[in-house]
């Protein structure tokens, strides 16, 4: 059987314990953080997904925002304004996509869009039912 694109998190060392902790600036909290990441068999694939969808926030393998590598280049904007997502386009894109690759890739499969807009629109989709929180990621609801 091949694993999915997301097994690795499966593995992972802060599977159960509080997102939070990730999400703090306080050089304590990062530092605690830092302590989990070390111990993680899965830590080379969680830096690299992070890098790869240009999370912005956090610290994921072993490595704070700001000493991550710069994320590849997103494939070329459609000249013009970012694209909108109406709440009803939202709700069908997302209503059946996998719920085992996460909605930020998913959705910007679909359109382009700035990582913090397409965050913000992930929010969104929170609200409209059709993405969950999984550990620290988003993830299509499963039905
Ligand atoms: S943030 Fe990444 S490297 Fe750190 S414990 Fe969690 S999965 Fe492992």
């Amino acid at each position: 059987m091949t694993a999915g694109p997301a097994a690795w998190r499966t593995q992972a060392a802060c599977r159960g314990t509080d997102p939070a902790l990730f999400y703090d600036a306080h050089p304590a909290a990062v530092a605690a953080a830092k302590t989990t990441c070390a111990a993680c068999p899965v830590r080379a694939a969680c830096a690299a997904h992070a890098v790869a969808t240009g999370e912005e926030y956090g610290v994921w393998g072993g490595l704070a925002a700001d000493e991550r590598p710069t994320p590849p280049p997103r494939p070329d904007p459609a000249p013009g304004p970012a694209s909108r997502i109406s709440d009803d386009e939202l709700y069908d894109l997302l209503i059946d996509a996998d719920p085992d690759r996460p909605a930020l890739d998913q959705l910007l499969d679909h359109i382009w869009l700035p990582t913090a807009t397409a965050y913000k629109t992930l929010e969104r989709a929170v609200r409209l039912g059709v993405v969950e929180r999984r550990g620290r990621a988003l993830f299509p609801t499963r039905h």
